[in-house]
Order: C-alpha cells, then sequence, then structure tokens
C-alpha cells in the first residue's frame, strides 16, 4: 500500500488524536486519546460506559473506530468485532495528557507503544497512584533526535515546549515522502526554543504532509498571550502583598506550572505545599536529567490529608503515600504558618480547606484555562462559592499549553510542507487564513477518509 494517513479523531474537534498511518504493510498509530467532549451526548458522570462491554459500548456510538487487529480479546469479548492477532505494529506517543493516551488502555497489550523518557517517568507515578493507560505494556522509550523504524517508517522524533514535560512531535519518512506531526506545542513556555528546533527538523525534510494541532486557531480576535514569565511576575505580586495563605489550583503535571509557583514563593520567604501525588511525580522526575523540578522535602512540601482514622497511620495510607507521612505538613502545620505558604489544590481536595481554616483575606489564584463550556462554567461557579465562603479573593493566571492563531500560521509557513491537515482544533477551515499566494493544499480532514503521503 501506498503511504497514507487516516485520522479517526482530532477531526474539527480539541483532543483524541487518533491517526493511523500506513505504509506497504507497516501500521502505526500516533496517538490514540480520548476526545474532551467524546460521547457528552451519550455519556456523562451518571451514564458512563460500562467496563464489562469493553470497547463495546464506545463502538454503539462511533466514539472508538473498528480497526481490525487493534484491539485486545477483553476489550472485544462482547463486540461484533472480532478479535485477531495484531495488526498495527505500535503506538507512538506525542506526550502524556488524556486526550492523546487514553484510549491506548483498549488497546492489546502486545502491541508496543513508543514513547519519551520523560513520559515513561510519568506513566510510572500515575501507575503507582492512580493506575496509567499504558499499565502492562511494553513501553520502548526514545530521547529526541534518537530516530527508531517501525516495519517501512522511520520516527525521528523533536522535543516542543507544551504544558507537560516530554512533548515531542515527529519527522516521520515514509517510502514516498516524510509527514510532520507537530503533536501539541506553544512557543511561550520556558522551552519555547524546542518547538523552533521542530519547526527546523520539519522545513529539512521537505514534507508532504504536515499534521498539525490548532487548538487555539478560532474565528474571535486573538486575545493577550500571556507568557509563563509573565504568570511567574504575577504570582509574585500576589504573592508579595499577601499576608495570609495564598491558594492555587493547576495542573499538578504541569512543572512548567510547579517551577514557576516554587520560584514565586521563595520569592517572597513562602514554601510551595503540593498533594501527595504530585510529590510522587516529582520524585519520579528527578531520575531524568534534562529536567529540572524541586525536590520533595528540600524545596517544597507535601499536603498529608486526614484519612480514616485521622491519624498519621500508616494503615490508613496506600503504599505510594507512606513515605511522604514523615516528611508531610497537615492541616494544622498549614493553619499555623499561613503567611509562609503557598498551598496546591486541586478543586477536588477543597474540602481540606474546612481543616485548615485559614483567616479571612487570603488570595486564590486559578492557575488554570478559563471556564468554555458548560461543565467547566459549573466547576467555575463552585470554585468561587468556595473562594467567597473562605473570604479570600480570586485571581486568574495562566499560560496556555498552545500557541495562539498567530504563531500556529507561522509554523505552518515555515514548514513548508505540500499539503496540510488540521487536527485538535475546532476551526480546521480557518488554516486556510494562513496560505496567503504559497502554494500548498488544505486538507481539512474527514473521520475515517485516508490522505495520500505523496512527494
Ligand atoms: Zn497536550
Amino acid at each position: 500500500m501506498a503511504p497514507r494517513v487516516t485520522c479517526y479523531g482530532g477531526v474539527g474537534e480539541i483532543g483524541g488524536n487518533k491517526f493511523l498511518l500506513e505504509d506497504r504493510d507497516t501500521k502505526v498509530l500516533l496517538d490514540f486519546g480520548k476526545g474532551f467532549s467524546d460521547g457528552a451526548d451519550y455519556f456523562d458522570s451518571k451514564i458512563e460506559p460500562r467496563n464489562v462491554n469493553g470497547a463495546g459500548d464506545l463502538f454503539e456510538f462511533g466514539l472508538l473506530p473498528e480497526i481490525p487487529g487493534l484491539y485486545s480479546e477483553k476489550s472485544l469479548q462482547n463486540t461484533r468485532l472480532k478479535y485477531t492477532r495484531p495488526q498495527v505494529d505500535a503506538i507512538v506517543l506525542s506526550h502524556y495528557h488524556t486526550d492523546h493516551t487514553d484510549r491506548i488502555e483498549y488497546v492489546d497489550p502486545e502491541i508496543p507503544v513508543y514513547c519519551g523518557e520523560t513520559t515513561s517517568l510519568i506513566h510510572e507515578a500515575s501507575s503507582e497512584s492512580s493506575g496509567s493507560p499504558l499499565d502492562g505494556r511494553e513501553l520502548r522509550t526514545f530521547r529526541t533526535g534518537q530516530r527508531f523504524t517501525v516495519g517501512a517508517l522511520e520516527f525521528r522524533p523533536v522535543h516542543v515546549d507544551h504544558s507537560i514535560p516530554g512533548t515531542y512531535g515527529f519527522v516521520v519518512y515514509t517510502s514516498d515522502g516524510p509527514l510532520a506531526y507537530t503533536g501539541d506545542f506553544r512557543f511561550h513556555g520556558p522551552a519555547g526554543s524546542m518547538t523552533e528546533e521542530f519547526i527546523e527538523a520539519a522545513e529539512a525534510s521537505k514534507p508532504a504532509v504536515l499534521l498539525t494541532e490548532g487548538t487555539r486557531v478560532r474565528p474571535e480576535a486573538e486575545g493577550a498571550n500571556a507568557s509563563e514569565e509573565e504568570v511567574l511576575k504575577g504570582a509574585e505580586r500576589l504573592v508579595k502583598g499577601s499576608r495570609k495563605l495564598v491558594l492555587s489550583t493547576f495542573r499538578g503535571n504541569d512543572t512548567d506550572r510547579i517551577n514557576t509557583f516554587h520560584d514565586a514563593a521563595r520569592a517572597s520567604g513562602r514554601r510551595l505545599v503540593v498533594s501527595m501525588k504530585t510529590a510522587l511525580l516529582l520524585e519520579k522526575l528527578r531520575r531524568d536529567p534534562r529536567l529540572e523540578v524541586p525536590e520533595v522535602g528540600r524545596d517544597v512540601d507535601v499536603y498529608v490529608r486526614r484519612k480514616k482514622t485521622g491519624r498519621l497511620d500508616d494503615s490508613d495510607y496506600y503504599t505510594w503515600e507512606r513515605p511522604f507521612l514523615d516528611r508531610g505538613v497537615s492541616a494544622e502545620d498549614v493553619r499555623k504558618r499561613q503567611a509562609e505558604s503557598f498551598l496546591h489544590l486541586e478543586v477536588w481536595s477543597f474540602p481540606e480547606l474546612i481543616d485548615i481554616r485559614p483567616d479571612e483575606g487570603g488570595t486564590y489564584i486559578h492557575a488554570a484555562t478559563e471556564a468554555f463550556n458548560e461543565e467547566g462554567e459549573k466547576e467555575e461557579s463552585l470554585v468561587r462559592n468556595w473562594v467567597d465562603h473562605m473570604g479570600f479573593s480570586y485571581h486568574q493566571l495562566h499560560a496556555s499549553g498552545h500557541a495562539p492563531m498567530s504563531e500556529v500560521g507561522r509554523l505552518v509557513r515555515a514548514v513548508k510542507a505540500k499539503r496540510v491537515v488540521p487536527v485538535h482544533t475546532d476551526h480546521p477551515e480557518l488554516f486556510a487564513e494562513f496560505r496567503r499566494g504559497s502554494g500548498w493544499e488544505l486538507d481539512v480532514p474527514v473521520k475515517g477518509r485516508p490522505v495520500r503521503v505523496s512527494a
């Protein structure tokens, strides 16, 4: 078969990336994630797909592609798709975000997963604390520049800047010209130069096809694009201006944000206090020689919440939590050191505030994406209620994990591919605005329709 790529997810939607790349008899999936709104018309927190039915409940609504030789026997036990030995050679993963990884749980465990070394450490931490879709699979790890071959395809991974460490784009050499895949990217984080390196590598390959994300490609006027550096300045201002407790909600696996808030805390004599889950991740990531993250105990503290008996008794805690008990701080410790603490608190841990009983007048920093749908608005109003109840002030401070539209356009023009396929975007048609007289062809993807890769 001549080389071709078929999009089964990330088509007219943000997230859910699932791209099948075929060349001769080789088949590789680039990412295999869950879309953010995947199945929202049929399922929610009350009506969930049944685990016992494997992939069946998702096939029912076309939420997973029925690709032969991809899924595990267990996933297919109750479906019309018959189980066969693996016919897909590998999954190549760009980074460890659910919209790129989460459907791998249905895949035959005999199919190997290629991922960055950092991703395998993040997986290890998730696996120990809450389980990972990569559990029970053979991981073959790479770093930037380490090419690897799967059948007829050669992959060159190139790191990019994004809101989780260990994110990659790829140049894939097929038998009839290269395909470049961006994964998720931005330029305004601390590692923006890595995305420039991806552009250089992609352009130098003279790609036949560019598969690019466009999360922030939208018809609305482009707003200000806050950088991580600006988040640091904003946080320093807020932390210095407060003599009470500072609280913040942010993604606990975004190590850029952890470093930013660790710096902001230090600049005003405070200590960042993180959740046990984040502490576990930080301990794993310290094994990565290329990453700089704070050390638990020395640089940041770990918050220990009460469980069952309410005492810090080993038997109340999971095995992975126990090593943190001696080094942890309790609700009472935080209350005693309100003016010296900068507490990371996920939304689901808000009831801890009842135990902490902070003084009125503290500062709350919402360091995550602003609400963009009904569910997000509901959550925001809950958060505001808690913040009001505690007598705290509310502040929004965030740098996106994705490049704004103008910078996506700059990447597309710089890479100079023959054909551009926009994915991971609500508005693929808007990529036409980037063309301005240049000769490339815009190919708005259709779910399940192959796109030929030809030089
Ligand atoms: Zn991502």
